[in-house]
């Protein structure tokens, strides 16, 4: 598969065009942004690492019935996949406070919640991707009733097998966002990365973060915990 022109860079990856329609290849940065951009730096093999880790989640999650964008992984740190258009949703689960959630309520990190809470955001960089309710996404007709039925399902599904998944290999699944595009034949797939960019990750007994966090947060160690995450799921 030749890889032709960029047709998109975001802050942590590069997609390009390819010599079939249906497929894009996607290329991982080690550039790390937090905070709507105002915080940069690089993690060291970040983007070798997301792209494995994302595709033994893609591969898991496809095992389990979840269709996504992955096909194949092509080199250390690109991946190809179908072209989709990404609804500008951010899905995000929430199996444990942290994060915003805990800013927002007023709760201190790490309360178990009895049932995971869902959210959406609207993925815009302008407006720092602001929280909207199914009220909001049907009026300015970012996807529709069905869609965000699928979108819901699909999204505790994937909490589901990813949570027990990780919890084997001494992983607590804190939170994660999640995001979904569409098909040219309109079916809506799983999409984007998951990797610890896009999920907190604790170790189950220590309760360490093995995520972005150590970044954002500049608690050092933020290479070492990335490759602990890879070491952990056999993808080193
Ligand atoms: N998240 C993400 N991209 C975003 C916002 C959030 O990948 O633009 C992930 C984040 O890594 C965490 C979960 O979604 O695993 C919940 O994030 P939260 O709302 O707590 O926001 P944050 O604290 O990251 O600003």
């Amino acid at each position: 598969m030749d890889k032709l022109e960029q047709v998109y860079e975001g802050k942590a990856k590069k997609v390009f065009k390819t010599d079939d329609p249906h497929y894009y290849i996607i290329e991982y940065k080690d550039e790390a942004t937090a905070f709507d951009g105002k915080k940069k730096g690089i993690i060291q093999g970040k983007g070798t690492i997301n792209n494995k880790v994302s595709a033994v989640f893609f591969e898991l999650l496809e095992q389990k019935g979840i269709p996504t964008h992955f096909i194949k992984l092509l080199s250390p740190n690109e991946m190809l996949v179908k072209k989709v258009d990404i609804i500008p949703l951010e899905v995000i689960v929430r199996n444990y406070s942290a994060g915003s959630v805990s800013k927002r309520l007023g709760l201190e990190e790490g309360i178990k919640f009895d049932t995971p809470i869902l959210e959406f955001s609207y993925k815009s960089d302008e407006l720092g991707d602001p929280m909207v309710n199914d009220y909001h996404i049907l009026a300015l007709h970012l996807a529709t009733k069905d869609e965000i039925s699928t979108l819901t399902q699909q999204a505790f599904k994937i909490n589901d097998i990813l949570s027990s998944y990780l919890w084997e290999k001494n992983i607590i699944l804190v939170d994660f966002k999640l995001e979904f595009g569409k098909t040219p034949e309109g079916d809506i797939v799983l999409a984007d990365e998951i990797s610890p960019d896009t999920c907190r990750f604790w170790d189950r007994t220590t309760m360490e973060k093995l995520d972005k966090d150590r970044f954002r947060r500049d608690m050092g160690n933020v290479e070492e915990a990335y490759i602990e995450v890879a070491r952990r799921l056999g993808c080193l």
